[in-house]
């Protein structure tokens, strides 16, 4: 892209996994449910009912506000009616917030993969109910309310991302953040994390803000990337042919990778903002902000760089091990629970633990195989206990039995080292460590055999085969 740059600002919606939804009491979480199993008068808006705001949302719109460094939750803050009529939305408004939203003027550091770090800063963050679904069907079209009332937390940032793979990288890492704080399952797939992207191009060393386009319903972070990047090279080229870009809404097309115009944009004076009479003010005090300061985890980036500075670890590992919150706790649990390398104990975790987890489709706080099985596995293999591939069968026994891996080695004799491969290397380290006694044999001294078993013994604590090792010495000797 020579001699432009792209200028890109995400508008995120972010569905909070609360129990019940933001005004009434029924069940928020409706994926797989059939069609207006979860709803009431106050989510379908029959007249005569009124909304009573669930204190769980504000929790964690303030736990994510908190997360997201922001100046100030505000003390006050205020819901407001969004006015505009569409079939899923049975009041004819949402409730939202608009002029005084819960907290303005944060940021996120974005790791990138290179290393480095970008700040994006986040204008505003307020809370807002979801409206319903419309399904189009070969017959119609057929109206779903279960998703009326669910609690969404907007959260707008700055001009501040410059290509489609940094807004790519903002949403992995903002989606790390949500599922690391617990307050969403952020999955795109299933519309729990949904992101437009505002999208403009200007010259290279110019300030100026040029009219942007919006793209609309994308639902994937693949997909994301492709809207934004076609985005790009489209202005680029209308630009070049001396064509103005204008303020359109567009459409991305999943499946022919195309986007198209929606309509022209709408202005917020199209949506009649007012206060909403029926929900009073949230006030946010000091203790009830300190409360929630205390439930704030220390986030994934500074405890990737503790990792590396605690546990000496490089980055690679230290990035893997913050992917998610229950990982990095088990790495932790399990330095602490064991006397081994913190970097032997990442190796296992990041190859061998890892495979499980991904292959029973867990996370590592489900695991039967706890930290201090785990330590005690390693503990074995680099004692020589067992071998290394007796070790890693072991993590497949324990998570299937839940079983103490000790007592597995010993009820069923993995403790014995007849692995020939386990021996041979062994007994080289023996001969490397020993040259005068080598050179002792191979003099002629082949009695000295019997010391050399001794050898292997001890340092297998009498588990080694011995009639194997005897054999492998007098081949190795003999070379
Ligand atoms: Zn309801």
């Amino acid at each position: 892209m020579q001699g432009y740059e792209s200028i890109i600002g995400l508008e995120t919606h972010i569905q909070l996994n609360t129990k019940t939804k933001i005004f009434c009491s029924c069940k928020a979480d409706s994926w797989m449910d059939p069609p207006n199993t979860n709803i009431c008068p106050v989510c379908t808006g029959l007249p005569g009912v009124l909304p009573v705001l669930n204190k769980e949302v504000v929790d964690k719109a303030i736990l994510l506000s908190l997360a997201m460094h922001v100046d100030a939750v505000q003390p006050i803050s205020y819901f407001a009616r969004k006015n505009y009529f569409y079939p899923d939305l049975p009041k004819g408004y949402q409730i939202s917030q608009y002029d005084e939203p819960l907290a303005r003027g944060g940021y996120m550091d974005i790791a990138m993969p290179d290393g480095s770090t970008r700040i994006v800063m986040i204008h505003k963050l307020h809370i807002e109910e979801d409206a319903g679904k419309t399904v189009h069907q070969d017959d119609g079209r057929m109206i779903d309310f279960n998703r009326c009332g669910i609690p969404l937390v907007e959260m707008v940032t700055g001009p501040d991302l410059r290509s489609a793979d940094e807004a790519a990288q903002y949403l992995i890492r903002l989606r790390q953040l949500l599922r690391w704080l617990g307050i969403s399952e952020a999955d795109m797939e299933r519309g729990q994390l949904r992101c437009d992207a505002n999208v403009s191009i200007r010259l290279l060393g110019e300030t100026d803000l040029n009219p942007k386009t919006e793209i609309k319903n994308v639902n994937s972070i693949e997909n994301v990337r492709s809207a934004i990047q076609a985005e790009i090279d489209r202005q680029i080229r209308e630009v070049q042919a001396g064509n103005e870009i204008q303020a359109w809404t567009l459409n991305w097309d999943e499946d022919s990778q195309i986007l198209s115009k929606m309509r022209s944009k709408e202005t917020e004076a199209d949506y009649r903002y007012f206060r909403e009479p029926d929900l009073l003010p949230i006030h946010v005090s000091e203790a009830w902000l300190r409360e929630l300061g205390t439930r704030l985890p220390e986030l994934p980036l500074e405890r990737r760089e503790r990792f590396m500075q605690e546990y000496r670890l490089p980055m690679y590992d230290a990035e893997i091990l913050t992917e998610e919150r229950s990982l990095s706790e088990y790495f932790e649990e399990t330095v602490s629970v064991s006397d081994g390398d913190p970097k032997v104990i990442s190796n296992w975790l990041m190859n061998d633990v890892l495979r499980l987890i991904r292959e029973r489709n867990l996370n590592a706080g489900q695991l039967k195989l706890q930290p201090r099985h785990l330590a005690a596995i390693i503990h074995m293999v680099e004692s020589k206990e067992i071998t290394n591939s007796t070790g890693k069968d072991l993590l497949e026994k324990v998570e299937e039995t839940g079983q103490n891996p000790e007592r597995l080695v010993e009820e069923e004799g993995l403790g014995k080292v007849s692995d020939e491969e386990t021996l041979r290397a062994l007994v080289k380290e023996i001969l490397a460590a020993n040259p005068e006694q080598v050179a002792t044999y191979q003099g002629g001294k082949t009695t000295l055999i019997g010391w050399f078993v001794g050898q292997v013994m001890r340092q297998t604590q009498g588990q080694a085969d011995a009639q194997l090792s005897r054999k492998i010495l007098e081949e190795l000797l003999n070379e």
